[in-house]
C-alpha cells in the first residue's frame, strides 16, 4: 500500500520516516571524540540569537570547543544590534564559546529573497536565509579548521528541524566540511531556552528577524485586537 504524507506536500518534503536528528547527533559526537583521541572537536554553531544559543551551548560545552558564528543578515537593522548585544552577554557571562562575528550584509539577505517577501513564514523565503547563512557558516568552518558546524535554528518550534538538516547536508557536501545534525527541541531544549534566558535576563523577540516576519507579526496581533 503507497503512503502519501499530505504534511508534507505543503512545503514539498516528506515528513514520514524523518531520522532522529538528535539520536544522530549523539553518535556522529561520540565518533568525532574518537576520531580526535581525546582532545575535544572543534565546532562553529551559527547562532540566531542569544536565547535559542544558550541551550545548545548548555547542551554541547563538554563535549566541544565551540566558537559561535554570529552571521544574520536577515535581522532587520536596530534589532541586529539588540541581538548581537545579547549573544555578546551571554558568551562573557558564561564562558561557553568564543565567537566570531561577522558583517551585518543585509544586502545579501534582500537580494536572495527578492520576489519571496510576501510569502507566509516556514515557505521558500525562510529556505533561503537558512541557506543564506549556513554557507556562511560552512565556509568559515572549512577555512578555519573546524570539525563540524550546525546551527541553534532547530531549536525552534517554528522550524523544521528535517528542512534545515537537510539544507545543511548539502551544503556541507559542496563545502567539504562536516555537518553536526541536530534536533535541540529534542529532551526538552526549547523550555531549558526559556529558563536559562529568563536566569540572564536575555531580551527575547517576538518575531523571527526579517521585517516580513515582523510585519506578519504585527497583522496577527492587530487581527486579534480587532475581534
Ligand atoms: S521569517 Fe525568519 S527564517 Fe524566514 S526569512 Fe524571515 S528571518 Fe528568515
Amino acid at each position: 500500500m503507497k503512503t502519501i504524507c499530505l504534511r508534507g506536500r505543503i512545503q514539498g518534503y516528506c515528513t514520514m520516516n524523518r531520522p532522529d536528528y538528535d539520536k544522530m547527533m549523539q553518535s556522529e559526537i561520540a565518533a568525532l571524540k574518537q576520531l580526535k583521541n581525546g582532545a575535544k572537536p572543534r565546532l562553529l554553531l551559527h547562532s540566531c540569537c542569544a536565547p535559542c544559543s544558550s541551550a545548545c551551548l548548555e547542551r554541547l560545552k563538554d563535549d566541544f570547543e565551540i566558537t559561535v558564528l554570529y552571521y544574520n543578515p536577515n535581522i532587520e537593522d536596530g534589532e541586529y544590534e539588540v541581538r548581537k548585544a545579547e549573544q555578546v552577554r551571554l558568551l562573557s557571562e558564561t564562558g561557553w564559546a568564543d565567537i566570531l562575528d561577522c558583517d551585518h550584509d543585509s544586502q545579501k539577505f534582500y537580494e536572495a529573497c527578492r520576489g519571496m517577501e510576501n510569502l507566509p513564514e516556514g515557505g521558500a523565503r525562510c529556505l533561503k536565509c537558512y541557506a543564506l547563512r549556513l554557507e556562511r557558516t560552512a565556509e568559515e568552518a572549512a577555512r578555519r579548521g573546524y570539525d563540524c558546524f550546525t546551527t541553534t535554528l532547530t531549536i525552534s518550534p517554528q522550524k523544521s528541524s528535517d528542512l534545515l538538516n537537510r539544507t545543511g547536508e548539502k551544503i556541507a557536501a559542496e563545502k567539504g566540511v562536516k555537518w553536526l545534525h541536530s534536533d535541540f527541541k529534542k529532551r526538552g531544549g526549547y523550555l531549558r531556552s526559556c529558563e536559562l534566558a529568563r536566569e540572564h535576563g536575555l531580551y527575547r523577540q517576538n518575531y523571527c528577524g526579517c521585517e516580513f516576519s515582523r510585519m506578519a507579526a504585527e497583522a496577527r496581533t492587530q487581527a486579534k485586537t480587532d475581534k
